[in-house]
């Protein structure tokens, strides 16, 4: 994929007042159990309780042309501040053990069923998440896509694997790592994906949002729209 279509992303100065890029609140506090950003500043939008996460999946989408949103029927595991759904020509959300419950190792779901499926900080909670990932692929449309995101990746070159969830990891099966990006490839060998960093604007804190597609013509369109996609290694 071409280098060329780079775009600078968000840079913070410190004389500029950082903005939600969800609600426009300027006022933010310490994040769940007190804790600043990775970068010491306070996470937390007090008028819209987004956090760095959220922030971050929001600039990916804004770079996605809307009316390439539009079109798109969506499916997505868990609700997200990130994503407005009234993007999309059509939107579903399942809560995991609340409404609409779907068990991501086995979605209650037809094939290509989806044009998107959005999956954020899902698959830490998922013991067999290679199986939750074909899942994922199977339930999307061949030109469309999936969108995952799991926790502090960037943190760990290796992801460690506890085998159960982890009551002081916040319940997690594993912790992700840079490698992270590797799996797509071992579940699918033929599906392109994109690792996208993305930098909060409000704490300046950085993060990945992953984007996986069989479909080799929209993964060249995606990294002519979205700045600094890497692929993973084939
Ligand atoms: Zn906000």
């Amino acid at each position: 994929m071409s280098a060329s279509t780079k775009r600078s992303i968000g840079t913070l100065s410190d004389t500029d007042k950082p903005v939600c890029n969800i609600c426009g609140g300027k006022v933010f506090e310490l994040g769940p159990n007190n804790r600043k950003s990775a970068t010491g500043k306070l996470p937390r939008c007090t008028a819209c309780q987004s956090l760095e996460r959220h922030r971050q999946l929001r600039q990916v989408y804004a770079q996605f042309p809307p009316s390439y949103l539009a079109g798109l029927e969506v499916l997505q595991l868990s609700p997200d501040i990130g994503v407005d759904p009234q993007w999309f020509k059509s939107y579903e959300v399942s809560t995991f053990g609340g409404e609409n419950s779907l068990n991501l190792e086995a979605i209650d779901r037809a094939d290509v069923s989806y044009d998107l499926v959005i999956c954020n900080h899902v698959l830490e909670h998922v013991a067999n998440d290679r199986q939750g990932l074909r899942e994922l692929l199977r339930i999307t449309r061949p030109d469309g896509f999936v969108q995952i995101t799991v926790p502090t990746p960037y943190t760990r070159t290796v992801t460690v694997d506890w085998g159960y969830p982890k009551p002081e990891s916040h319940g997690h099966y594993r912790g992700y790592g840079r490698d992270f990006l590797h799996l797509f490839r071992a579940v699918h060998p033929q599906a392109i994906a994109l690792q996208v960093e993305t930098i909060d604007v409000v704490t300046a804190a950085g993060g990945y949002v992953y984007l996986w597609t069989r479909d080799p013509r929209l993964a060249e369109r995606m990294t002519t729209w979205i700045s600094n996609p890497i692929e993973a290694a084939r």
